[in-house]
Order: structure tokens, then sequence, then C-alpha cells
């Protein structure tokens, strides 16, 4: 089925008439270093499951990764303590803000899922826990399940958000209280932040994510990440909770699990297929990159391509 779609061309048209559209919505301001970032980047990569390569646009520079980062913390911890996440961490769409504290006093401390805030710091918390040094074996494990020894995170972006991070630092201190925090807020939080740090360009983010495309992929140590039930879990997390209160809105108009960060990136996966990353730093009201959001929705409808 996939061997008669020119992706190529496909991507090249859909880019034009997006770029050619107003690029509407704001750069992130709220963290001082992501909002210098130039609006008008837009780079667009697409990796099939049998490794060919599609770009356009700026697919070569690097961005903050940030919320995308989630999905990867998310597979290590699952990798390590597999189910047992489930009890500190929920599997529903929020329906709230990214950085909500709304829901944790009526859920005694559960964040909803792992891909908001709150969850992503219970998953910190858990891999502080499991690891020597939680940033430096994230790094590790990212740059193997990649295979590109040459990510890094940004000390700069790290840095800002953490001068600002009010929010994030009273969801961790919040959510200490009920106890589903087991190490320090401050530990928690500098992983967390420079988990979200992580900077790749479209075509990194495709290949670190082809372990959700290929449910029988090999990270480059020969070792299996995910079994396949696990693969399809993360799936479909992505599904109904990878664009927090828009998550809806990206499967209605998408059909692809995905996730989105506030850098302006969005990864979304057709498993056993292809991994598509978008890249435009302007976002929406909810946080997700305009363009990348747009681009999906066209590209989904002209390939007929989503997995409804
Ligand atoms: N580092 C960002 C924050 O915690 C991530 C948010 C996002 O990308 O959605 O606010």
């Amino acid at each position: 089925m996939t061997t008669r779609i020119d992706y190529g061309a496909i991507i090249n048209e859909i880019f034009e008439a997006v770029k050619n559209e107003e690029n509407t919505g704001e750069v992130a301001q709220y963290i001082p270093e992501l909002s210098g970032v130039d609006p008008e980047k837009f780079g667009v990569y697409l990796t099939t499951l049998y490794g060919k390569g599609f770009g356009t646009g700026d697919w070569e520079t690097r961005f903050s990764i940030q919320s995308i980062s989630k999905v990867l913390s998310l597979s290590l911890a699952y990798s390590i303590l597999g189910d047992k996440i489930w009890e500190r961490v929920g599997v529903e769409p929020s329906g709230t803000p990214f950085n909500s504290l709304i829901q944790l006093e009526t859920d005694n401390g559960i964040p909803r899922n792992p891909l908001i805030n709150g969850g992503a710091l219970v998953i910190c918390d858990m891999l502080i826990s499991e690891l020597k040094d939680a940033p430096i074996d994230f790094l590790a494990f990212v740059r193997k399940l990649s295979g590109n020894p040459d990510l890094e995170y940004s000390a700069g972006i790290a840095r800002s958000e953490k001068s600002v991070g009010y929010r994030n630092i009273a969801l961790c201190n919040f959510i200490k209280s009920y106890g589903n925090i087991r190490n320090e807020p401050d530990k928690v939080l500098d992983f967390y932040f420079n988990m979200c740090s992580l900077e790749m360009n479209c075509r990194e983010l495709t290949q670190t994510f082809m372990y959700l495309v290929d449910t029988h992929h090999v990270t480059s140590n020969s070792a299996t990440l995910l079994s396949m039930s696990q693969t399809k879990r993360l799936n479909a997390l992505m599904q109904t909770c990878g664009f927090y209160d828009e998550s809806g809105e990206f499967s209605f108009k998408v059909g692809l699990p995905g996730k989105s960060g506030v850098g302006g990136g969005i990864v979304a996966i057709h498993p056993e297929n292809y991994c598509i990353a978008v890249w435009s730093p302007k976002l929406n009201l909810k946080g997700n990159s305009y363009r990348g959001m747009k681009f999906l929705e066209l590209f989904t409808t002209r390939t007929e391509l989503s997995i409804f």
C-alpha cells in the first residue's frame, strides 16, 4: 500500500501550501530562552518503516523538543518497571492544560496521565529511584535509542526554564505532599528541566521514535525496548493524551498517535508504516504548533494514511 505513495512530493506540496498561509499563534513566551526562536522556522521529516527518509524546510535545525521527551522517559520507566508504573500515574486524558494542578487534589496526587507535567514529574521521580544518575542515564538511553551519540540537553534552556519554573515547582511539591514524589523535589525538577531541554531536528526525532512504529524494533544495543503490548499502550496514550486539552481535536483532524512540545515540535506515528515530525514554533492557544497541526491534518487527509 505504502510503496505507491510519493511521500516526498506530497510533503513538498503540503509544506508550500501551509507556508503560504498566514502563520498564526505565538512562540512560547513563558520560557525566556524559547521566546527568541525564529517564528518562521518550519521543517518536516518523514521516516518510513523501511528507513527511507523525506525532508523539507528547516528539518536539519535542532530545536527544543520539550514535552515530546515525556514519551521517552515514560518508555524507559515502562521498560524498567512494567505495569507497576500505573499505580502512581493514570491513563486517562486530563482535558486540562499541560501544567494544570486542578485535578491533583481530588485525585490524591495521582496525575491523570504521564504526558502532562504532573505525570511526567512522577515518571522522572521513578527514574531517579531506578537509575544511578537519571539525567546522564536518560541521555545515554535516548542516544542509544536514536543511534545518535551527538544528542544533547541544552543547558541554557534548562537554566532558563528553571529560573521561571514556578508552576512545575508547585506541581512537584504538591504531588510530594501526597507522597507520590519520593525523591527531593529539587532533584526531580532538575532532571525534568534537563529532559525537556533535549534538542533534536525533525529527522533525529523520527529516527528516535521508530521504536513505536516498528513493533519489533531493536535498539542499537540489540535489545527490544518494549513488548508489543507495551508499544500498543504507549501509542494509545499518545493518541488520547498527547496534545493536552487538544488531544481530541488532534485525533479528530489527524488520526494518528502523536506528541507535541511547546518548542513547536510534533512527532506522530503510523504504526508499522512511518514516523513524521513537524517543527514550527508558533503555538495555538492550547500550546500546540499551529502549522504542525495544520500540516499533519492535510498530510493524513491527502495520503489517506491515518490509523482509522
Ligand atoms: N518544559 C515545559 C513545561 O514544563 C514542557 C511543556 C510542553 O512542552 O508542553 O512547561
